[in-house]
């Protein structure tokens, strides 16, 4: 039976065998927030901080950041803020921060490989965050992590923000949560190393897409060729999601392709942890989520994986929407 989208923003995102399914809301800003809650998001799966850096003249001060953070944090009341750091360059550009100009800039200096040259931004990032977990239950996130050895460069700041506050008495989560975003194919192939150093994944698969392909996202000559159903997307989510369950790391999704209401069954097949999406896709994907069972959907998932073109796993999902209808 069908559900009215308004009545069903305070269900709990369960299916009808017992599988939760966390919908979380990507944001990028304060505003966009109050959407997501009233959309019945548990929680912000990605919030994306690059606008607090656009729009302005210079690179903002840790108390600046920490106050956005911590209100955000305050605003969820417990539920689960995953904040992403900063994810500039590619696309994305500041007026006061002068990056080399690129051949390839979406396979350039960008996002966590700034980070880890600009130590001082960074730090000054992590402290705002950590400062902020005080508040709610906040998480961290680094993007476009390709190698292990960038996760423990990235955590040895982490390590010296957080020696950094402890002197300075000023209170932080000890035990928050640090993840990756899985949207380089890199990742995916060491996925099970990637596991052992963090506690959680979230696949990108806008990025993700992208670099398996070899489909700039942005190119509208070759927007054809971006289809997020090939095969090899399929594959690669499996192989992350069994890293990730071989060594107890959670593991969600948050790139668009979680907020198309026909992915739902691969998201339940796999058994991901949560999803995150853009606030207006939660009513419609928990509206399915609730009746949608995890045992057919576990059933579809081998028949995916054998696909052998987008238009056949398409087809796949078309028709288990239509026959579970
Ligand atoms: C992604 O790459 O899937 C993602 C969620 O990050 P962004 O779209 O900000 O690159
Ligand atoms: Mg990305």
């Amino acid at each position: 039976q069908k559900h009215a989208l308004h009545l069903i923003a305070g269900h709990k995102p369960e299916t009808p065998d017992g599988k939760t399914l966390k919908l979380g809301a990507n944001i990028s800003s304060y505003k966009e927030l109050e959407i997501a809650l009233s959309s019945g998001a548990q929680g912000v799966g990605l919030f994306r901080t690059e606008f607090l850096y656009m729009d302005r003249s210079r690179f903002p001060k840790e108390e600046e950041q920490f106050e956005v953070y911590r209100d955000v944090a305050v605003r969820l009341d417990g539920a689960p803020l995953t904040i992403r750091t900063l994810d500039i360059g590619g696309d994305k550009q500041l007026d006061y921060f002068e990056l080399p100009e690129e051949d390839n800039p979406f396979l350039g200096f960008r996002a966590i490989r700034i980070s880890l040259e600009r130590t001082d931004l960074f730090k000054t990032q992590l402290r705002a965050i950590l400062r902020a977990s005080h508040y709610g239950t906040v998480k961290v996130m680094y993007p476009l992590i390709s190698s292990v050895d960038e996760v423990r460069a990235a955590n040895a700041v982490m390590n010296e923000a957080k020696r950094e506050l402890e002197r300075e008495g000023k209170p932080f989560d000890k035990n928050l949560k640090i993840g990756v975003m899985i949207e380089v194919p890199a990742a995916v192939m060491i996925a099970d190393l990637l596991a052992q150093e963090v506690d959680f994944f979230s696949i990108g698969t806008n990025d993700l897409v992208q670099f398996t392909l070899a489909v700039d996202r942005m190119n509208e000559s070759i927007a054809h060729l971006y289809e997020p159903y090939h095969p090899s997307i399929i594959r690669m989510l499996k192989a992350t999601v069994d890293a990730a369950k071989r060594h107890g790391t959670t593991v969600g999704v948050c790139g668009e392709l979680a907020g198309d209401v026909k992915a739902l069954p691969l998201w339940l097949g796999l058994d991901v942890d949560e999803i995150s999406m853009s606030a207006h896709s939660i009513l419609p994907v928990k509206e399915r989520l609730l009746r949608t069972k995890q045992s057919d959907s576990r059933q579809l998932l081998p028949q995916l994986l054998e696909c052998a073109t987008s238009a056949d796993i398409v087809a796949e999902l078309m028709r288990f929407m239509a026959n579970h209808d």
